[in-house]
């Protein structure tokens, strides 16, 4: 394909949740949301057609985008063949070895104890099939991101930026607000893509700034308590831990924590839900 050509238009693939932006000011409002990346690496997720990475191969220092789909990722490639700073990973997001893409290179003379390499911006108009398991993954290796800014249904915006106490605070909230700020930007109705969506899509920014230390839990432990607390929808928080705590136990560490026990999750925020935690000690049953 000569440089500059348009990547095919003729089709898309549903079930990869293809929806392709058409407007050049909503993608140029995308990637103004990541601030100056002049000097960044950036992470986009998805590319597609490119409407996002065209504007970030001229923007910034160093570009991987992971595309799934075959044909898309091998046009892309022909397309940005002659920008070196564009890297086109045909893969799975969920799947693609982060530590190998983003860690410290055996044998490189960056590998040294002290070497912390810049954290990279992440960028994606994301698949709405895998939202969620795509925002996990994520943040489980937020070492190496510092923001993520990512376009979702309406709705998943809504729950990612909820809290507490609000209707649509839910477990995705609170695992997502223990490592960073979330900030729902703007909204784009369906007319912006190609195919349209049924639904209304928004624009996240996730400010890294994980929140373990500050609460004093342990990562993976709580994580699995956030689980427990949020087990069953609509039960109360005692409902859902005395399936994993003796009674007395959990009496007393609600207590402590000053936390009523027909309270349900969705209603505490995270430092009440860590004070808890940790008066029920280690976390374990
Ligand atoms: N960024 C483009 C844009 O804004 O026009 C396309 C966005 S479209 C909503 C989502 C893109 O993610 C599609 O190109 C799709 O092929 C790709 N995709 C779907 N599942 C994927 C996965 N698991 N890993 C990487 N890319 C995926």
């Amino acid at each position: 394909m000569p440089k500059g050509a348009a990547i095919s238009t003729s089709r898309h693939k549903p079930k990869l949740g293809q929806h392709f932006l058409t407007s050049e000011a909503a993608a140029l409002r995308i990637v103004e949301a990541l601030g100056d990346v002049s000097e960044a690496t950036v992470l986009e997720i998805g590319p597609g057609r490119g409407a996002i990475t065209d504007l970030l191969a001229r923007k910034s220092r160093r570009l991987i985008a992971v595309e799934l789909d075959r044909v898309l990722s091998a046009q892309l490639r022909m397309k940005f063949s002659m920008r070196p700073n564009v890297e086109i990973i045909e893969g799975d997001i969920l799947k693609i070895e982060l530590d190998t893409v983003f860690g410290a290179k055996p044998g490189s003379l960056r590998t040294g104890l002290n070497f912390a390499p810049e954290p990279a911006r992440v960028i994606g108009n994301l698949p709405y099939y895998i939202t969620s398991d795509i925002v996990l993954r994520l943040l489980e290796y937020h070492r190496y991101f510092s923001t993520l800014v990512v376009m979702v249904q309406k709705e998943v915006a809504d729950r990612l930026a909820a809290s507490a106490g609000r209707r649509d605070y839910g477990l995705l909230s609170a695992t997502v607000q223990l490592y960073g700020r979330v900030e729902q930007l703007f909204t784009l109705p369906p007319g912006t893509f190609s195919p349209p969506p049924k639904v209304h899509s928004s624009v996240v920014r996730i400010t890294i700034k994980p929140r373990l230390e500050s609460l004093r839990v342990p990562e993976a432990e709580f994580i699995r308590f956030l689980k427990l607390c949020f087990g069953q929808k609509r039960k109360t928080l005692w409902n859902n831990l005395k399936t994993a705590y003796d009674e007395d136990g959990l009496r007393a560490a609600l207590a402590k924590s000053g936390v009523k026990p027909s309270v349900r999750a969705e209603a505490l925020p995270l430092e009440k839900t860590a004070a808890l935690f940790r008066a029920l000690g280690d976390g374990g049953s």
